[in-house]
């Protein structure tokens, strides 16, 4: 059945809401949001709640601050667990400006464009994500801390997983959100988790990976501990990513990626796909690895890609192609982390696929060796690069993509490049424990 605007207010009584949070993402993928009254929910469905964008990183200038929330109305849900003040719920918005066009510093807009560019070449983008984080304690004065206090490994079983119970309770609210949940296990890394929730449209996922961030962190605070989705919190340790699985359909049941009679049993469209996305993994890394640390945990020993290559069996890649074929027939791209933009990282990995596609860019062969251990001369000979080594790479590569930045429009792009070469500036600048541990008794 369709939502409506009154279905919607039908719903927030029955359900004896008193509280809506409108909430939507700024450029650096951090969560926002306006609560409002009940009484003002019917105001906010006709896109009437305004707010003051000009502290919003990366939104505005202060001249021109006044933006528009519009709820997406297929978003609405009850936020779980109980407030002493009523229950809450939360509309997810895209933000417009006062003249009523969408605005372009908004990363939901910014994917729906693109989304939008797939349907005229006749695809819609399934995605799912697998986001990896650590549950660490905190300390008395409440901050969170790296320790913790947990031994237990890859899919280790209770009681060595002290996150187990944590995760239950994160899985059981995740389900009364409608999330559908298809695993959950402990991580490689002492303290490290994994929930694994069910593909859909990119739109629908990118918002659903915000929703996932939220309700781990929340859960997790009701603990007493800290999640984090810091994509390499330990040195020598395995860091957090969020491999991301990728088909385009054609229509609700046809899987473009399959041919019964292809090589691999994969079309042209799925090759040059793959093809697009290793020809633009080095300028669109800087929105699928946005921080300083993301290019830690892009290193080899960790089961996360450094190299660009593609492969139907082996994990060092940067894109695997699992096993599964017919409509589960997908690419599944290594190198995002969870720190990353959702939004962002989505809209410009479809691109560099609808590129591929459209240049019919060639993957070249799968590699199906083990390329950590691969010589640097083999590795020449076999043409495969490898992923920008730090973020100030990354941003000089993001910088020559015209793709990439096609994708993003003038208003991200400019907004991420200025914040992000000031983040790196202020690293680069830094004096380090291990450069003084190294260095000051020796010279
Ligand atoms: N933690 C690894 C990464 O950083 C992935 C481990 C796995 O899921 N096999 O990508
Ligand atoms: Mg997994
Ligand atoms: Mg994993
Ligand atoms: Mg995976």
């Amino acid at each position: 059945s369709k939502v409506t605007k009154e279905s919607i207010l039908k719903r927030a009584e029955d359900l004896d809401v008193k509280f809506i949070k409108l909430q939507f993402t700024d450029v650096f993928g951090t969560t926002k949001n306006v609560a409002i009254p009940a009484s003002q929910l019917e105001k906010a469905l006709d896109g009437d709640v305004m707010f003051d964008g000009s502290s919003i990183e990366g939104f505005v200038r202060i001249e021109e601050s006044d933006m528009y929330l519009k709820p997406d109305m297929n978003t609405f849900s009850l936020i779980p667990w109980q407030s002493e003040y009523g229950n809450v719920a939360r509309l997810i918005c895209d933000v417009y400006n006062p003249d009523g066009k969408p605005f372009e510093g908004c990363p939901r807009n910014v994917l729906k464009k693109v989304i939008k560019e797939a349907e005229k070449m006749g695809f819609s983008m399934n995605a799912g994500p697998e986001a990896e984080f650590y549950l660490f304690e905190r300390n008395l004065e409440d901050m969170p801390t790296t320790n913790s206090r947990d031994y237990g490994g890859y899919f280790d079983l209770s009681p060595v997983d002290l996150g187990d119970e944590v995760r239950r309770a994160m899985v059981t609210e995740l389900e009364s959100m409608g999330f559908e949940i298809e695993a959950s296990h402990h991580e490689v890394g002492e303290g490290q988790h994994e929930i694994d929730f069910k593909y859909a449209d990119a739109l629908t996922t990118a918002d659903n990976v915000v929703t996932f961030k939220f309700v781990v962190r929340k859960i997790a605070m009701q603990y007493g501990l800290h999640a984090t989705f810091m994509p390499k919190p330990l040195f020598g340790k395995a860091g957090s990513g969020m491999h991301t699985h990728q088909s385009l359909f054609k229509g609700k049941n046809t899987n473009a990626f399959y041919d019964e009679n292809a090589k691999y049993q994969l079309s042209k469209t799925a090759m040059n796909y793959i093809g697009g996305l290793l020809a633009h993994a080095r300028g669109f890394a800087a929105i699928t690895n946005p921080l300083v640390n993301s290019y830690k945990r892009l290193v080899p020993g960790y089961e996360a890609p450094v190299y660009i290559a593609w492969s139907e069996k082996n994990r060092s890649p940067l894109v695997r192609i699992p096993a599964r074929r017919g409509l589960g027939t997908r690419a599944e791209l290594r190198n995002p982390d969870p720190a990353c933009n959702p939004y962002l990282a989505l809209a410009v990995t479809l691109k560099a696929g609808l590129d591929g596609i459209k240049k019919k860019t060639d993957p070249g062969d799968p590699v199906n060796l083990n390329i950590y251990h691969l010589t640097e001369t083999q590795k020449k000979d076999l043409k495969i690069k490898s992923l920008p080594a730090s973020l100030s790479e990354a941003l000089d590569e993001l910088e020559a993509d015209d793709v990439v930045r096609s994708a993003l429009g003038p208003h991200v792009y400019e907004n991420f490049m200025t914040a992000k070469r000031i983040e790196w500036d202020e690293y680069r600048t830094q004096v380090f424990p291990w450069e003084v541990e190294r260095y000051l008794g020796v010279y």
